[in-house]
């Protein structure tokens, strides 16, 4: 997951009301503690507050190289000139013991659960890593601090805790990467779950492959640009919700499912606008928005009349301009004049709406 390689949309009429509504839901109370972010839920992951320094990204993000720009470390379409998703921010260390080893303390980004971390670094390129589940906004959120040296002694899976508790220390663990000393970061995530199901969508899509991590594969976990939840919730001008943050994301394409009974639809039923007609003759399946990581982000229920041709999956339509500013989850390729899903595209499709 850290490389989880993984023609114009028509606005409905729907689609717009509901974007307007959810853009009028009230903001979060406003944090008045020191660290927290002036308008949300979320803090900072660590005691690095350089992201809200006018100019301080250099001494917040590690990029990949010292040759490299800080946008290396930031989220999205970053590396390997924009073909290589990075899904979560790498954030620089700010400490170090006698020998030049990171001992920031990691902590919660909001209050959540402990659902799973995973002690042997060898089993993922996220080394030792932890992943807290939230409620934010009614949306559950899933936060992951990766590459840690140890995890609190004495935390369990099942375990609350609240915003700003500590719960590792920043490290350099990783069975894919050597991280030098000097880029020591907190490999930092934000991101929806897709299909409670995938064990078993993943032993059937990827045979003899390993899964050592159940649910809590990077394939299962959808990313959010952190960074840019964390500066529009320091703003309090922004009123940031992480509804609307969602739906506010850019189309990459939409896709008709021929499926209505998956659990994202339960999930993130908030993230379902509703149709009339659908409503009235009955759900023939889903019409999805996904921005370019791949994240659906509106649902729409349809009828049977409203869907034509009989394929399970069909793509409806691709926004260009997004899919050229944004390739690299390479969800979509053009083939001679023609749109398709591509590989990547169709299997996250599959495992969205995969019931076993
Ligand atoms: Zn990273």
């Amino acid at each position: 997951m850290i490389s989880k390689a993984i023609s114009r949309t028509v606005c409905h009429a729907i689609f717009c009301t509901f974007l307007f509504s959810a853009g009028c839901l009230p903001a979060q109370t406003p944090d008045t503690h020191t660290n927290a972010p002036a308008g949300g839920p979320f803090r900072l992951p660590t005691a690095n507050a350089n992201i809200y320094e006018r100019g301080g990204e250099p001494k917040f993000f590690a990029p990949t190289a010292p040759d490299k720009p800080w946008t290396s470390g930031s989220f999205g379409c970053v590396r390997n000139d924009g073909w290589r998703l990075h899904e979560g921010i790498d954030i620089l260390h700010l400490q170090t013991d006698r020998r030049g080893e990171p001992t920031d303390p990691v902590m919660a980004t909001a209050d959540g659960t402990v659902v799973y971390f995973n002690t042997h670094p060898s089993l993922s390129n996220y080394g030792i890593y932890i992943v807290l589940r939230h409620n934010i906004d009614g949306l559950e959120l899933y936060s992951i601090y990766a590459h840690l040296s140890a995890i609190r002694p004495g935390l369990k899976t099942g375990d609350s805790v609240k915003a700003g508790d500590v719960l590792g220390t920043m490290g350099r663990t990783s069975n894919a990467e050597t991280i030098l000393k000097e880029r020591a970061h907190l490999h930092f995530e934000l991101n929806l779950l897709n299909n409670d199901n995938f064990a078993a969508w993943f032993h059937k899509a990827s045979p003899g492959e390993r899964n050592d991590h159940g649910s809590w594969n990077g394939q299962n976990l959808i990313g959010l640009d952190p960074r840019e939840i964390l500066l529009q919730e320091h703003n309090p001008a922004a009123n940031f919700n992480l509804l609307s943050f969602i739906h506010n994301q850019t189309d990459l394409c939409r896709v008709l499912v021929r499926a209505t009974n998956f659990p994202f639809l339960r999930r993130y039923s908030m993230l379902v606008v509703k149709n009339p007609t659908a409503e009235k003759e009955g759900v023939a399946g889903y019409e999805i928005a996904f921005n370019y990581n791949g994240l659906p982000f509106v649902l729409m229920p349809r009828a049977a009349s409203e869907i034509h041709g009989t394929a399970r999956i069909q793509l409806l339509s691709v926004n260009e301009s997004e899919q050229k500013a944004n390739p690299c989850r390479r969800f979509v390729v053009k083939r001679g004049s023609r749109w398709e899903l591509a590989n990547d595209g169709l299997r996250a499709v599959e495992l969205l709406t995969y019931q076993p």
